[in-house]
């Protein structure tokens, strides 16, 4: 019969040798494969001590951003909710005040906006579909925590502060450049 791969072997049912019987050939094989990795270099880190560099377009946790005058760009749209094949996001719109002139640049802002950082699978769609720059992957990681709960990140987490803005010009910079020229 016609073999199907060049890789089958062809069993055959003799007696084991002594040598094979007391297997101490391949223990020795198998100890001088371990031996040899000792020599080879590492390709493990030790994390959390030691850190390895994320390439600039790595797709870690978001951030929700302000735009220059520290305003949320947010307008709780949807767009990102409905792009989001894990159905990660979730929030709730309300409509701004004039006392919120300075918080919010639309007149729909998020009142909440909640991302499940379990469901997510960070393909970055949420990041295309969103019509105003506002929501970014960065190559900050998603910290480890001891029970779900945690892993619901809301605005506190998710909306960077006017002081301490998250750089993201290394992702799609060319979005935001063409929407502060027009
Ligand atoms: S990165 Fe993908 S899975 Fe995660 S919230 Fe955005 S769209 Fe959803
Ligand atoms: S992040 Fe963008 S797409 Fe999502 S609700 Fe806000 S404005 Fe709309």
């Amino acid at each position: 019969m016609e073999k199907l791969t060049q890789r089958s072997k062809q069993v055959v049912n003799k007696e084991m040798t002594f040598s094979e019987r007391i297997y101490l050939p391949a223990i020795f094989k198998g100890l001088a494969i371990t031996l040899s990795h000792l020599f080879k270099k590492k390709v493990s880190l030790n994390y959390p001590e030691v850190k390895r560099d994320y390439s600039a377009v790595y797709r870690g946790q978001h951030v929700l951003k302000r735009d220059d005058e520290g305003r949320e760009r947010c307008t709780a749209c949807g767009l990102c909710a409905v792009a989001c094949p894990a159905e990660a996001i979730t929030m709730e719109a309300a409509e701004r005040s004039k006392e919120d002139l300075m918080n919010y640049r639309e007149e729909k802002y998020a009142a909440t906006y909640e991302i499940n950082m379990l469901r997510c699978i960070f393909c970055g769609l949420c990041e295309e579909a969103c019509p105003k720059q506002a929501i970014f992957l960065t190559d900050r990681i998603v910290q480890p925590e001891d029970n779900r709960g945690s892993f619901i990140y809301g605005k506190d987490i998710l909306v960077e502060t006017r002081d301490s803005r998250v750089d993201i010009t290394k992702r799609q910079v060319w979005t935001l450049n063409e929407e502060a020229k027009s």
